[in-house]
This record gives C-alpha cells, sequence and structure tokens, in this order.
C-alpha cells in the first residue's frame, strides 16, 4: 500500500533502461530512451486511506508504447462503492462547514505540490497514456493553474441582495453546495478531466467521489494524494476505479449523490443524462465534438497550417476539442493542403520518453482499430490520403499523422468524431456554404476560424453553433474561459465562474424584522 506521501520520493529511484522505437513518419531510427520501467500498482482512495478493493480484485494497466502490462488498479465493486458513498456524505457535512477562505488555502496547497511534484507525475501520466513528457508535464502544470483558479473562486461564490417591495424587508439569494459529486472523467487527458471536476466540487464546498479513468490511473492518483497531503479532511475526495457502467449506474441514483459530471462520448454522456434525469440529479455534460476549422481565402496560410497542425496532431488527436473538418476556401485550397501536409509529415512519432517524439502512441488498441476503420470507409468512399494512413509497426499503438481529401459528405469521418490523428480538408466557395457545413453536424463543442478580416471574424464568430470558438489563435481551456458545448456535445461549463454555478444550489431567503 502507498503511504499518503512517500510516493514523490519513490519516484526518484526509478531505474531507467529499455528501447524504444522511433519513427520519422515512417521508421526512420530506433533510440535508447529513458524507459521508466517501475509504475505503481493504483488503489483506492476512500475516507483519507489508500487501499485495495475489498474483493482484492484488479485491473490491468497497459503501456501504449509497448503493448506491455505496466501494472493494475483496484477495482472497486459494491462494499467499496458503499464505502465511498458513506465516506462522501460525511466528507459533505464537515467541508461544507470549513469557511470558503480556508477552503481556497488548502487548495492553493494542493496546487503547490502538483507544481513541486510534476517531474515526478509526468512520467507516469506519459507511460499509461502515451503523449509525450513535455505534453505530460504540461498538463501537470495546467491543472496545477486550473487548481489555484477555482480556489480564488471559492471566495467569490457572491449571493446577492434583492431590493425589497416592504420596509424592513430583507431578500437574499445565496449560494450553498449542491452536495456530494459523482464525476466521471476520461482516459486522454488523466489529470486535466478530473482536476476540473474536482476543483469546481471543492470551491463550491462539496465531497465528491471520482470514478478516475481505469487505462490512466497513477496520475489522477497523484492529483489526488496532492489534495490529501495539502489537508483535504477525509471523506471529502473518493478515488475508485472499476468496471464504468456498474459504477455509474450505482452511484448515479444514489440518494447520497446530488450531482453528476461526465466527460466522454456523448453515446454514453446521453445514457448517464438519461439516468440522471430519472433521479432528478443536476449535471455537467462535457462530450463528443467534431471541430470546423474554417481557413478563410485572406487567412496566413502558413501560420493557419501550422497551427491548425499543432491543434489536430496534440496528443495524437485524442482530444475534444480537437480540429476534424478543415473547411478551406477554394482560393487557397492548394496552398493549404500542401502546407497542412508538410507539418504533418514533419512530426516525429514515437514514444512519449523520447525528447524527439512530437506524437506519441494512440493510448489504447482500439483508438488504432477506430482510425482505421474511418480511413477505409473513407477511401472506399473515394477519398484520397495525402499523407499516413496506416499503423506503423505491430508493437505499441503507433499510427501515422494522416491527412485526406476528397471525402464525401457520407463517409463516416464527415459524421462521427475520429478522436485521432485523421484530418480531412475540403473546399468551400461562400460563406454560407462554409456555415451550413460547418453546422450541419449534432455536435457543437469547438470551431476555429483563421481570416484576417474583422468582418469576416465577427460573422463566423456569430454564425457558428459552438459553444467555443478559437480566431486566428489557438485559445481555449484556460481555467478563467468557459469550457463547454452545445447540441449534441453538452451542457454546462467545466471553466469559468459559470463552471462553479453547476456545483451550486441558489437558495432565496426572504427575511422580515419581527
Ligand atoms: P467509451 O465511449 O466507452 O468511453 C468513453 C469514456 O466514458 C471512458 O472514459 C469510459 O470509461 C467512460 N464510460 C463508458 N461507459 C460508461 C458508463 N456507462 N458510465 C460511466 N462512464 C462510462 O469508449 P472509449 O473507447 O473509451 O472512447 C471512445 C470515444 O469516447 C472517443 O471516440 C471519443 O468520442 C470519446 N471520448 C471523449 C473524450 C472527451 O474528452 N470528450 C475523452 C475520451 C473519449
Amino acid at each position: 500500500m502507498w503511504g499518503r506521501s512517500s510516493f514523490p520520493s519513490e519516484l526518484a529511484h526509478f531505474r531507467v533502461s529499455g528501447y524504444a522505437i522511433r519513427f520519422h513518419f515512417t521508421i526512420t531510427s530506433v533510440t535508447k530512451v529513458s524507459h521508466h520501467n517501475m509504475y505503481p500498482n493504483t488503489l483506492l482512495f476512500i475516507d483519507g486511506a489508500w487501499s485495495p478493493a475489498a474483493s482484492g480484485r484488479t485491473l490491468p494497466v497497459m503501456n501504449p508504447a509497448t503493448g506491455e502490462q505496466i501494472g493494475t488498479v483496484a477495482h472497486a465493486e459494491r462494499p467499496d462503492l458503499d464505502r465511498a458513498l458513506e465516506a462522501a456524505a460525511k466528507g459533505f457535512k464537515v467541508w461544507r462547514k470549513i469557511s470558503a477562505f480556508e477552503r481556497s488555502k488548502i487548495m492553493r496547497k494542493a496546487a503547490n505540490l502538483m507544481r513541486e511534484r510534476a517531474d515526478a507525475i509526468a512520467p507516469l501520466l506519459t507511460q499509461e497514456q502515451g503523449k509525450t513528457l513535455a505534453e505530460a508535464k504540461g498538463e501537470i502544470l495546467a491543472g496545477a493553474d486550473t487548481i489555484d483558479w477555482f480556489a480564488e473562486e471559492a471566495r467569490r461564490a457572491y449571493g446577492r441582495v434583492i431590493p425589497a417591495r416592504a420596509e424592513g424587508v430583507y431578500q437574499l439569494v445565496i449560494k450553498e453546495p449542491v452536495g456530494p459529486v459523482a464525476a466521471f472523467s476520461p482516459w486522454n487527458f488523466p489529470i486535466n478531466q478530473v482536476v476540473r471536476k474536482l476543483s469546481c466540487a471543492l470551491a463550491a464546498g462539496c465531497s465528491i467521489i471520482v470514478k478516475a479513468p481505469e487505462e490512466t490511473p497513477a496520475s489522477p492518483a497523484e492529483l489526488i494524494r496532492c489534495f490529501a497531503d495539502a489537508g483535504v479532511p477525509a471523506g471529502v475526495i473518493n478515488l475508485v476505479y472499476g468496471v464504468p457502467a456498474e459504477i455509474s449506474e450505482y452511484l448515479i441514483p444514489h440518494p447520497i449523490i446530488r450531482k453528476i459530471s461526465f466527460t466522454g462520448s456523448t453515446v454514453v454522456g446521453k445514457q448517464l443524462a438519461a439516468i440522471a434525469g430519472a433521479h432528478m440529479k443536476r449535471i455537467t455534460m462535457e462530450l463528443g465534438g467534431h471541430a470546423p476549422a474554417v481557413v478563410f481565402d485572406d487567412a496566413d496560410v502558413e501560420t493557419a497550417s501550422r497551427m491548425l497542425a499543432g491543434a489536430k496532431f496534440r496528443n495524437a488527436g485524442q482530444v475534444c476539442v480537437s480540429p476534424t473538418r478543415f473547411l478551406v476556401q477554394e482560393k487557397i485550397y492548394d496552398q493549404f493542403v500542401d502546407a497542412f501536409v508538410g507539418h504533418a509529415r514533419a512530426l516525429t512519432v514515437g514514444d512519449g520518453f523520447d525528447s524527439k517524439t512530437t506524437m506519441g502512441p494512440l493510448a489504447n488498441s482500439r483508438r488504432i482499430a477506430a482510425v482505421q476503420a474511418f480511413i477505409t470507409d473513407a477511401t472506399q468512399h473515394g477519398a484520397t490520403i495525402r499523407t499516413g494512413g496506416n499503423r506503423i509497426g505491430n508493437k505499441g499503438n503507433f499510427f501515422e499523422p494522416t491527412v485526406i481529401t476528397d471525402v464525401p459528405m457520407n463517409a463516416r469521418v464527415m459524421n462521427e468524431e475520429p478522436f485521432g490523428p485523421l484530418a480531412v480538408i475540403a473546399p468551400f466557395e461562400t460563406f454560407d456554404e462554409v456555415v451550413a457545413e460547418a453546422n450541419r453536424l449534432p455536435y457543437g463543442l469547438a470551431a476555429y476560424a483563421y481570416t484576417r478580416s474583422a468582418r469576416t471574424a465577427n460573422a463566423i464568430a456569430t454564425a457558428v453553433e459552438s459553444g467555443m470558438i478559437s480566431i486566428n489563435h489557438l485559445g481555449l481551456a484556460l481555467p478563467e474561459v468557459p469550457f463547454g458545448g452545445v447540441k449534441d456535445s453538452g451542457y454546462g461549463s467545466e471553466g469559468g465562474p459559470e463552471a462553479i454555478e453547476g456545483y451550486l444550489n441558489t437558495k432565496f431567503v426572504s427575511q422580515a424584522g419581527l
């Protein structure tokens, strides 16, 4: 069993060994890289203590760069969930009574611990998820910023005073924590997806049960260890892993749970929203997207192609706000395709521990099969592969950064989220035509646009049905800005003051003197 604060120092003794294959688009070389081959077995965190599941059962954890098992994660079942529920109920009573001022101080301490431990936690994230070490460290440091911002916001969960109609009457609007939260987070950003939900809940005065991703369990566990070490009382934060459907179907209807937050696919989100609806539970849903990236013919093609390629292939395309449909105005279409393909080809695909790697493997073998199926379907529909299109090697989940064009509207990739390193580029003629295409799908999470015209920028910002749009730069997902979608991409926000609102009840108090 891991002690509450023992892990970071043990990390310092990791042995370094191993080889990994580095690919320059296709295999070009085999380099020796630092391979941290020690990885912890992740436990549950319930009522302030780390423990195995009551049954002793575990699930295997794989390294997507090697295809090898690197550890295990405890597999929670009903008895563990009941313990977590009881702890969350107890934790809520304690935490809601702690002033926002004190809660904020504890959270900021956790943020600082994250920063101090970033170098120790990043290799765990790279090993279990595949992203490069630089991306992993960036995610951890961004997580610390998220905690800080919500810690500050905790102190500003203001209500208001409404002028009364009668003398001596005070009409007060008070914000109260909604209660114990059940949060479900996915494997693409193991820390970032937990930290947003956790920070909101704690800032608002809620306790929480986090169902973190089974495939990437160690880094979110380290995030939670930072909070525990910072002094969050026992029971306020609980961490479980297991079979996602079993856990959600038990926790969501449970009377102790008052709020649900989920990040994942639209299909699963709709199932969970239905359960939550049947039990009248508050929900925040951050679901899939199919982001249009519109490049008008007055844009700086080099800047647009470079920035959009960076956004597309970050985390190997496994990002809910990843640009997917690149809609480029005819005059600059060929120039954009050439430039974008050039950026895709310049990526170095390999093990995230290799400092030369710019794109790691896909996080699990399901994604290889999924991306391959999208490409096969598209080519069967007449698409042209401009670059990539294939898995690299047969060990680890490496895939070529892929660009396809001439993709008909009925190809699957034009309608379903590819969630991988796959970009579709298509030409358009007019503003109205591109708006119709951008809004054609039921998704509405992120959108991107490039233009030198302020008038066009304003027009596209208004016309696109999305929760977020970033124009002429990449500016989404900071802690202080709203983060969320419309239509099938969900509702509620995971950033900005709007995020905390999802964890607060509004109570109206009307009070007259005796
Ligand atoms: P999936 O749809 O089964 O799972 C997606 C996430 O939801 C996982 O974290 C999983 O643990 C969780 N989940 C699944 N069923 C659940 C349930 N009944 N209750 C609670 N949680 C549940 O499949 P997957 O292969 O892991 O991912 C495939 C798709 O999910 C991707 O193509 C992408 O569209 C979407 N996804 C989105 C995000 C995001 O950031 N919005 C992250 C990961 C995956």
